[in-house]
């Protein structure tokens, strides 16, 4: 069973990948985490160059390749073992992020971003996702940290982000859970669980 997690930067993604995680655990299931992009060894090294705010100049299908690569491998090397030997698979970021970042964030198709994405993971599309909806407001009152080279787009690339994800969303209601992430981290989990109660055979 594979479940991604998406939304914005602040959205609490990896508050909510890791409470969902010990709950599955809690019920003797195997639960692999992981996340996108970095996932891999080649995956760390195209995490870093795709961070680096020294990448200022990175063009933006050249991105969405990198990206694209980094998930080819990832799927690869640790999301298929890890459901061909029956564990639960959470990721924090998956297809969709590539689809509303590289899609509708720097303005390529986010339908061909869809189709090179489907080719890097050999189809592999999730049972769930699970959209942390949190406006860019919000989420921005969140960041301790100091911004990487995407935190440091205006609001109105993450505006645009917020609505690529929305969209994917509600053209497919039976996979996607929209969550508002500006909840309490509590609310937001046992939203989560809720749905996965139904989907789950736990
Ligand atoms: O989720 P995480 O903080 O690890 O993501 C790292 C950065 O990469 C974030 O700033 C996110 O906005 C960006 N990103 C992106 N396109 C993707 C995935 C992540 O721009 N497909």
């Amino acid at each position: 069973f594979f479940i991604a997690f998406e939304g914005g930067d602040g959205a609490g993604k990896s508050t909510q990948v890791q409470a969902i995680a010990e709950w599955i655990r809690g019920k003797g299931h195997e639960v692999v985490v992981t996340r996108e992009p970095g996932a891999t060894a080649i995956g760390k090294r195209l995490r870093a160059i795709l961070l680096d705010v020294g990448s200022a100049g990175l063009s933006d299908r050249a991105e969405a390749l990198l990206y694209a690569a980094d998930r080819a491998e990832h799927v690869a090397s640790v999301v298929r073992p890890a459901l061909e030997r029956g564990a639960v698979v959470i990721s924090d970021r998956y297809i969709d992020s590539s689809v509303a970042y590289q899609g509708a964030g720097r303005d390529l198709s986010p339908t061909e971003i869809a189709r090179i994405s489907r080719w890097a993971t050999d189809g592999l599309v999730p049972n769930l996702t699970v959209l942390l909806d949190v406006s860019p407001e919000t989420a921005r009152e969140r960041f301790t940290e100091a911004p990487d080279r995407l935190e440091s787009e205006p609001a109105e690339f993450h505006q645009r982000v917020r609505t690529g994800f929305l969209t994917l969303a509600a053209a497919d209601p039976a996979r996607y859970l929209v969550v508002d992430a500006g909840q309490e981290p509590e609310a937001v989990t046992t939203a989560v669980r809720h749905r996965l109660d139904a989907l789950l055979p736990l």
